[in-house]
């Protein structure tokens, strides 16, 4: 056969081969994937979804699929005394615009084992899915919390920052202050002007309404812990981005994580939906018990919302009642 033609047909028999072999790759990959679909796997394959996320969306109604859906568990009996708001929770004025929705992501190794270890308890993966042996934690969810962590510890790795953009703007960290084995931790969102200027979370208007609120459960300031889930000012006190929480929110688990308390109480949007891993709105969940790792958590609205919205202190008063049967306190004698 001449050279050329015999070229050409070497060519089309490769075009053949291609062809012949890019059919074999395409019924492995369909073979695989319907190997994964009969394991339960089908949905990470097609969404790359964590298995929490899958589990929640196989059991969602279609119309509700892609949002996670936080986890509740049984409430306890709200205290049966001080009904009645406190007078202290009884003042108005402007605060923060509300939340939307935030993920979490780690970049740093440190970073990522603390928020693997946070995520340790997915506290939404719905209590009715069946899932197959893929409900199994994940290595990655099976991480501990850093082993002989201290506050000291987390406050030195955290340095003086330059993760994200927003140290540009900031004057102080704000790490978080407070009793470092509280049974009752608090999480907001991020320092605003007066926080960022003093270098402790919650010292403006609304953290002034935060004390009452604290001092109303019987309790003092200094007796819980008080942190957020960006430790830098955001600037003109726009909510965190994305990005920032992802940066900065496994320096909040590893407080959780050394500070061990009985209960975290999330203030606003931000904060519980960062921890439980949601994009639900507060008000979706809000009041309602959930687990996380190893404490009980409870969303609440945060005392900003409080101070332009002030009939919604008699649902934070109620939230704050369950918190106070849980810790078995008492409200504060007026
Ligand atoms: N709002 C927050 O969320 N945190 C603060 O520290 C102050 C205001």
């Amino acid at each position: 056969m001449d050279p050329v033609k015999r070229a050409s047909v070497g060519a089309r028999s490769d075009v053949r081969d291609d062809v012949r072999s890019d059919t074999r790759l395409e019924d492995q990959v369909k073979d695989w994937l319907c190997y994964g679909e009969d394991l339960g796997l089908g949905p990470y394959y097609r969404d790359r979804a964590p298995l929490h996320a899958i589990a929640e969306a196989a059991a969602a109604p279609v119309e509700s699929r892609g949002v996670a859906t936080p986890k509740r568990i049984s409430a306890p009996a709200p205290a049966a005394t001080a009904a009645a708001v406190p007078t202290v929770m009884a003042v108005a004025a402007p605060g923060r615009a509300p939340a939307t929705p935030i993920g979490v992501a780690s970049s740093s190794a440190s970073q990522k084992a603390a928020t693997a270890a946070a995520m340790k308890t997915p506290p939404h993966a719905p209590a009715s899915t069946i899932l197959p042996a893929t409900n199994a934690p994940s290595l990655f969810e099976a991480i501990d919390g850093i082993a002989g962590d201290t506050l000291q510890r987390i406050r030195e790795d955290i340095g003086d920052c330059t993760r994200c953009k927003l140290h540009k703007g900031r004057t102080n960290v704000v790490f978080g202050v407070g009793n470092p084995k509280a049974e009752l931790v608090f999480v907001g969102e991020g320092p605003g002007h007066d926080e960022d200027l003093k270098g402790e979370p919650f010292v403006g208007r609304a953290g002034k309404l935060l004390t009452q609120m604290i001092e109303a459960m019987g309790l003092r300031r200094e007796d819980v812990y008080i942190a957020n889930v960006v430790k830098c000012r955001p600037p003109e006190n726009r909510l965190p981005e994305k990005d920032e929480i992802s940066t900065c929110s496994p320096f909040l688990m590893r407080q959780l994580d050394v500070i061990k308390p009985k209960v975290i109480c999330c203030l606003g949007s931000c904060s519980s939906q960062t921890l439980l891993q949601t994009t639900q709105g507060i008000s979706k969940f809000r009041g309602e018990w959930f687990d996380f790792r190893g404490a009980k958590l409870i969303a609440t609205y945060h005392p900003a919302y409080l101070l332009r919205n002030p009939p919604a202190k008699s649902e934070v008063w109620k939230d704050l009642q369950k918190v106070m049967a849980v810790l078995g306190l008492q409200p504060k004698k007026r």
